[in-house]
C-alpha cells in the first residue's frame, strides 16, 4: 500500500468515527467526506544538460461548499493521487474549523526538489500553473494555491507571475496564490504563519489548568521540554517561539539524524550550525541520536512533529514519552498509533486545527490582494495621532510627562505585520474552545481529533444545508 493510500485512509477513517457522533443525513456526510474533482497531468520539461523528463502533477479539490478552494503545492517523490486528496480533505476540515471561508484542495508534483536546479524548478512550476490554468483549476475565485513541503515563497512568486501573464487585465489576479514574497504581493508575517500558529494554538491549550493537571504538567508553555522533528518553515518557526516563550528545546530531529540536550539547545545556533555544516549532528554539547525517529522517543513534555505524515505509528506510540503531541505536520500519528497515545493518556493536539495558522494568514492575504490595499495603511497615522492626543490629555489632567519611550509605546499604530499576527492570534485561541467543549461534553467517549473533526462536520454541513443542497 502506498503511503499516500494509507494516509487516505487514515482521513477518512477520521471523518468515520466523527461522523457517526453526529446526527447529519448520511448522504449529506457522503457528500462532504468525497473528493469533488482530482486533476492529473503528466508533462515533458527540459533539464538543464538538454534531457526530457517527464514530470507526474495532481491537484484535488476536495470541497465546492465555500469558494476559491485553498490548499498548498507539495514537491516530494512521496506525492501521488491519495496523498492529494487526503491532505485537500484535511484543509477542508480545517479551513472550517477557523472559520477561513475556503473549501479544500492540495496539489503535488511527484519530484524530489534537492535534485533539480532552481532553474529546472521554475520551468516545472511555470509548466504546472500552465496546466492548471489550462483547466480552470486556479484563481483567485476557483482554487489558490500555497506552499507546502518542498515549496516557499519562490515558487509561489513564479506561480503568481505565470498566472498573471496567462490572465492579462484580470484585476484580482495576485489573488491566485498565497505566501508570495511581500514584495510580490505577499502579506508580512505569513512565512512564519504556521509555526507562529502551533505556538498560539498549544499556548490555548496549556492554558487550561484542569486540562494540565490531568497530564501531570503545569499552565502555560515556560520551562516546558519540547522535541521537534521537522526543521523546516513549519518546524523551524514553532520552535523558535516556543523557546522565545521560555520552553526548553530538549530535542530536534532532521532528515541527515537527531540530536538531544536536557540542558536545552538554541534553534538559532542549531540552524547556524546546519548551514555551516550542512547537518544538525555534531551541534556542541548536544549528544547524537542513534537514528533520526529516536528524537520522537526522548523524555520531554510536548512533541511537536512537523516534518511529514505517519511518522508515529503503532510501532514506537508505545514508546512516546511526551505528555502532549503536537500535530504540527499535516496526519503524523496514524489511526492505531492515535488509539495507543489515547490509551497511554497522552493529548493529542490535532493536526486540522493546530496548524491552521498557515491558511489563516493566507486567507488575510488574499482578503489584501482582493482588497488592492495594505492592512493598516488606512489607520496607522490616525491610531497614532488618536493615541498621543488621549496621552497629551493625561499629562495635562495628571501633570505627569511621559517619557519618549512610554509614548512610542503607547501611540504605535497597527502596521499590517500587527494586524495580521493579532488576526492570528485571535484566530488560533478562539477556535480552540469549541473544539474543547466537544471533547469535554462527550466525556471521555471522543478524543481531541475526533471532536475537531465534529466541529468542523457540522460547519461544513451548515454550508451544505444553507446552500440549498440538503435539507
Ligand atoms: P518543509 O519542507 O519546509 O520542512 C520539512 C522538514 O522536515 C525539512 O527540513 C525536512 O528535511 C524534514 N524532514 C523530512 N523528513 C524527515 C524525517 N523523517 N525526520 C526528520 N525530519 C524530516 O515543509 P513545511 O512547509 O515545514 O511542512 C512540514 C509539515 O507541515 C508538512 O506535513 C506540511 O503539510 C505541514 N504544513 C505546512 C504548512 C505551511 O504553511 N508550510 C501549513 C500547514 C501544515
Amino acid at each position: 500500500m502506498s503511503v499516500g493510500a494509507g494516509f487516505l485512509d487514515q482521513v477518512n477513517q477520521a471523518f468515520d468515527r466523527a461522523a457517526g457522533f453526529t446526527d447529519h443525513d448520511p448522504t449529506l456526510l457522503a457528500n462532504i467526506k468525497a473528493c469533488k474533482n482530482l486533476f492529473y497531468t503528466s508533462f515533458p520539461v527540459k533539464r538543464d544538460d538538454g534531457r526530457i523528463e517527464v514530470m507526474h502533477a495532481w491537484r484535488a479539490q476536495h470541497s465546492h461548499h465555500k469558494l476559491p478552494c485553498k490548499g498548498g503545492i507539495r514537491y516530494s517523490e512521496a506525492v501521488d493521487d491519495e496523498e492529494v486528496q487526503a491532505l485537500a480533505a484535511l484543509m477542508t476540515y480545517k479551513c472550517a474549523l477557523v472559520d477561513v471561508p475556503f473549501g479544500g484542495a492540495k496539489g503535488g508534483i511527484k519530484l524530489n526538489p534537492k535534485k533539480y536546479s532552481p532553474a529546472e524548478l521554475e520551468r516545472v512550476t511555470r509548466r504546472y500553473v500552465f496546466e492548471l490554468v489550462r483547466k480552470n483549476f486556479m484563481g483567485p475565485g476557483l482554487d489558490v494555491p500555497a506552499p507546502d513541503v518542498g515549496t516557499s515563497a519562490r515558487e509561489m512568486a513564479w506561480i503568481a507571475d505565470t498566472y498573471t501573464q496567462l490572465r492579462p487585465g484580470e484585476l484580482d489576479a495576485l489573488g491566485c496564490v498565497t505566501a508570495k514574497p511581500v514584495s510580490a504581493g505577499g502579506i508580512r508575517g505569513r512565512t512564519e504563519a504556521t509555526g507562529r500558529g502551533v505556538f498560539y494554538g498549544t499556548r490555548e491549550v496549556c492554558n487550561v489548568v484542569e486540562d494540565m493537571k490531568a497530564l501531570g504538567l503545569t499552565r502555560g508553555i515556560e520551562g516546558k521540554r519540547v522535541v521537534v522533528q521537522g526543521l523546516g518553515n513549519v518546524g523551524y518557526h514553532a520552535a523558535r517561539f516556543f523557546q522565545e516563550a521560555g520552553a526548553v528545546l530538549v530535542g530536534i530531529s532532521e532528515s541527515e539524524g537527531a540530536i538531544a540536550s536536557p540542558k536545552g539547545l538554541d534553534v538559532e545556533r542549531v540552524m547556524a550550525h546546519r548551514r555551516e555544516h550542512r547537518k544538525i549532528l555534531d551541534f556542541p554539547g548536544a549528544t547524537n541520536l542513534a537514528r533520526r525517529e529516536d528524537a520522537l522517543e526522548l523524555d520531554c513534555d510536548i512533541l511537536i512533529p512537523a516534518a511529514l505524515e505517519r511518522q508515529i505509528t503503532a510501532e514506537n506510540a508505545p514508546r512516546i514519552k511526551a505528555k502532549l503531541v503536537i500535530e504540527a505536520a499535516n496526519g503524523p500519528t496514524t489511526g492505531e498509533a492515535d488509539e495507543i497515545l489515547g490509551e497511554r493518556g497522552i493529548l493529542v493536539v490535532p493536526d486540522a486545527y493546530v496548524n491552521a495558522g498557515g491558511v489563516t494568514v493566507s486567507y488575510f492575504e488574499w482578503v489584501k490582494n482582493l482588497g488592492h490595499v495594505r492592512f493598516g495603511r488606512m489607520q496607522k497615522r490616525f491610531e497614532q495621532g488618536a493615541y498621543g492626543r488621549l496621552l497629551e490629555a493625561v499629562e495635562e489632567v495628571t501633570g505627569r510627562k511621559f517619557t519618549p519611550t512610554e509614548i512610542e509605546r503607547v501611540t504605535h499604530g497597527a502596521s499590517e505585520e500587527d494586524l495580521v499576527n493579532s488576526g492570528l492570534e485571535e484566530t488560533m485561541s478562539s477556535a480552540y474552545h469549541p473544539i474543547r467543549e466537544q471533547w469535554k461534553q462527550r466525556q471521555g467517549a471522543v478524543n481531541l481529533r475526533t471532536a475537531a473533526m465534529i466541529v468542523a462536520i457540522d460547519k461544513v454541513a451548515l454550508s451544505y444545508v444553507q446552500l440549498g443542497i440538503f435539507p
